[in-house]
């Protein structure tokens, strides 16, 4: 009842009294929303009074005047102990703890909670919000939390939704266990059945800096883990398994009935507790009181026959940024400072090692194709200790592919904010920076040593704006960025006639200007926009199968030829991707025939960007229906760094929710020379079958051809705004 009033408040306060405190004075981010840039109010977050951070903040987000607090799932569920998984065909979030799975699904109103259909408070549905080029999954955490069994609250004053776990005692008996006496030896329900695990001691050990949770278990166990706060726990429960202590380990017992190991001078947990948590069924409860918010990685030694918890910290996560242009590459996580990093070639690549850190189980990573000056491609994972390491290392491995070599000159390391910058060009300059966000926005910040008064003028219709500022308070370099994105063509500090620092920042035509107060402010931040050049760097090769003497298949009571259909979906397809900006090349414009090899040639020798092949199935199968997707396996050739698979997902995605067709398949071709030999990432997309009866119908008509060069369209948005950090990331 507590919880539903408490929540009761919340939904009043968010309904009524959040709307009516926002104003120009409340913290907001920049953010794209559903494609679309918005300004969304930050609000905080705390659970158990542990205030959460998150690399993007939660958010009030409003639906028909109506406002809900979205957080990153990652965040809530990291600390709620909850498991998060992400299917990108249904754009599902499935979020289970303990008994509980929600699935919300992004955009949608509707969730279901344990196999039943509810409707999100307000309506406000998930949503993706990309702050700062990173996309994350956001939640609505009143809905989230209550569902979790935890207690939402919303505290006005300082702008912060407060959730509060399950009380202790609900979760973790504190009442002794009991202690099995003789009388009760006899009794079959306190004895181990024949197939529980015997837990027989645990031990805390150092294995140099790393302590182990060692438990006699004699043979692999199956667990599973909750993360609690306040204070902070790790709890382990062990499946079908029986505490047999020795007499001395049952001298450990305390008056809770637990046994309780002290850890001493360690860096990571204070006392490991184990109980014999259930006895029906037979369960083993092991709970490590630890210092803080860690990881954890479980093995089972072979030699001694334990099972060993180390605790470990976490990489949060990894991305590729520009810092005044020049490249450098982000690692988040707690322990970033115990680094290692090596230089290997064949190909030329930065290895960059964390120890004693796993990857975030709660995050994604994924191997990017970077593309850029210096960085080809960023891949991280778990690696398995080799000679460099000892074998009980954690690792986590960051391996950087460079298009150029890195010198120890070129490499500049800092740690900041719990971030490593590995900066790959050199060390930037002090003094100001300059970055993109998103797609067709970019900043300019200049950084104060302390209040100042800045002094701006725009020249030459605009296009020139001038920024004076004292010397004194200013730690700048005189330099020319050479910048060259869609907003700004160069940034150059210089001394003015007074000893002052003048910059010049040259923009690009239709880019605009944005700027706050300039008086009596330490920081100065410029902030450009241009949203006409959008898609206006990238080069799409729109090859329309087939043509002239190769008619392709031809349909089945209409004779339909597939290279006619095929065109007329092509061109469309060019309009409408020229309209969004892009530029574009036909294989063919007309009925002729064109060789695969040149098709291919063709792309490569545009240097393209993206290669789409429109074609229309045929088979032997009448009753065979739906969109196809194929693609060149990217993967399975280490010389090819294409990420096709990921077009060709986007690509099924969108043609199947453009024509409203099934979904036939997204299949995975070696031997289709377009799709191999094209340097750029490639697709083949097979519109539908004109050996189908109703799909042939569907594919003589103009409205589906139209959907289709509109499916495809909305294919290749998606890919770039999905993939690419920013458009200056370009070499
Ligand atoms: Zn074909």
């Amino acid at each position: 009842m507590r919880r539903l009033c408490a929540l009761l408040l919340m939904i009043c306060i968010l309904l009524v009294g959040a709307p009516m405190s926002v104003s120009a004075d409340e913290p907001k981010i920049t953010a794209e929303v559903d494609e679309r840039r918005m300004e969304l109010y930050t609000v905080n977050l705390t659970l158990d009074n542990l205030f959460l951070a998150s690399d993007v903040p939660p958010v009030l987000f409003e639906y028909q005047q109506q406002f809900r607090t979205l957080v990153p799932v990652a965040a809530i569920a990291s600390y709620a102990g909850a498991e998060v998984s992400w299917d990108g065909d249904t754009r599902e979030v499935t979020i289970i703890k303990d008994e509980t799975a929600i699935v919300l699904t992004i955009d949608s109103a509707s969730v279901m909670v344990n196999g039943e259909e509810k409707t999100l408070p307000s309506r406000v549905p998930a949503k993706i919000v990309t702050y700062q080029e990173r996309g994350r999954t956001m939640v609505p955490v009143a809905f989230v939390g209550q569902e979790l069994g935890m207690k939402v609250d919303w505290d006005e004053s300082s702008r912060t939704v407060r959730l509060t776990s399950p009380e202790p005692e609900a979760i973790e008996p504190e009442e002794p266990a009991e202690e099995p006496d003789e009388k009760d030896e006899e009794n079959g329900a306190n004895n181990p059945s024949a197939s529980d695990i015997l837990l027989k001691g645990i031990r805390i050990t150092m294995d140099g800096d790393t302590p182990e949770i060692r438990l006699q278990t004699d043979t692999k166990i199956t667990y599973s883990t909750t993360y609690l706060t306040a204070p902070t726990r790790l709890v382990f429960d062990i499946q079908n398994a029986w505490l047999m202590l020795s007499d001395q380990q049952k001298n450990q017992i305390n008056s809770n009935g637990q046994l309780e190991v002290k850890a001493s001078n360690n860096p990571y947990l204070t006392s490991a507790r184990m109980s014999q948590f259930s006895k029906d069924p037979h369960a083993v409860r092991l709970v490590l009181d630890l210092k803080q918010n860690i990881g954890h990685k479980v093995t089972y030694d072979e030699r001694t026959g334990e099972t060993v918890i180390r605790p470990t910290n976490y990489v949060d996560d990894v991305r590729f940024e520009h810092f005044n242009t020049r490249e450098m590459i982000v690692i988040e996580g707690n322990n970033i400072s115990n680094y290692n990093i090596m230089h290997l070639d064949n190909p030329k690549r930065l290895v960059v090692d964390i120890k004693d850190s796993v990857l975030n189980p709660n995050r994604l990573f994924v191997d990017r194709n970077i593309g850029g000056r210096v960085v080809n491609r960023i891949r991280t994972s778990e690696f398995k200790p080799d000679h460099h390491y000892d074998p009980d290392d954690i690792i986590s491995r960051v391996v950087i592919d460079l298009n150029k070599a890195v010198s120890n000159n070129d490499l500049y390391i800092i740690e900041e904010n719990g971030q490593l910058l590995v900066h790959l060009e050199g060390k930037p300059e002090d003094g100001y920076r300059y970055e993109g966000i998103g797609w067709t926005a970019s900043q300019l910040t200049f950084y104060g040593n302390a209040r100042t008064d800045y002094k701006l003028v725009e020249e030459s219709a605009g296009n020139l704006i001038k920024v004076t500022m004292p010397a004194t308070n200013m730690n700048i370099p005189f330099d020319l960025l050479e910048v060259n994105d869609p907003m700004v063509e160069f940034i150059q500090v210089s001394e003015g006639s007074n000893g002052e620092l003048v910059t010049h920042i040259k923009m690009k035509p239709g880019s605009i200007l944005q700027y706050g107060n300039l008086n009596n402010v330490q920081d100065l931040v410029l902030t450009f926009t241009n949203t006409d050049i959008k898609y206006r760097e990238k080069l799409i090769v729109i090859d329309a199968g087939h043509g002239g003497s190769d008619p392709g298949a031809i349909s089945g009571t209409m004779k339909m030829l597939e290279k006619d259909i095929n065109l007329k979906v092509a061109l469309e397809t060019q309009r409408m991707l020229e309209a969004a900006g892009f530029r574009t090349y036909m294989i063919r414009t007309n009925d002729t025939y064109v060789a695969l090899q040149d098709r291919a040639g063709a792309a490569n020798m545009l240097n393209a960007d993206l290669f789409v092949s429109i074609h229309a199935n045929s088979a032997a199968n009448k009753n065979m229906k739906g969109v196809e997707t194929l693609y060149y396996p990217s993967e399975n050739n280490p010389a090819d760094f294409r990420n096709n698979k990921y077009l060709a997902t986007i690509f099924q995605d969108e043609m199947v929710r453009a024509l409203g067709a099934a979904s036939f398949r997204i299949n995975a071709r070696d031997k289709l020379v377009v799709l191999r030999e094209t340097k750029m990432p490639a697709i083949i997309t097979e519109l539908g079958f004109l050996s189908n009866a109703e799909e042939e119908k569907l594919l003589a008509t103009s409205d589906y051809q139209r959907r289709a060069a509109q499916g495809a369209t909305n294919a290749v948005i998606r890919y770039f705004e999905e993939t690419l950090t920013h458009l200056a990331s370009r070499p």
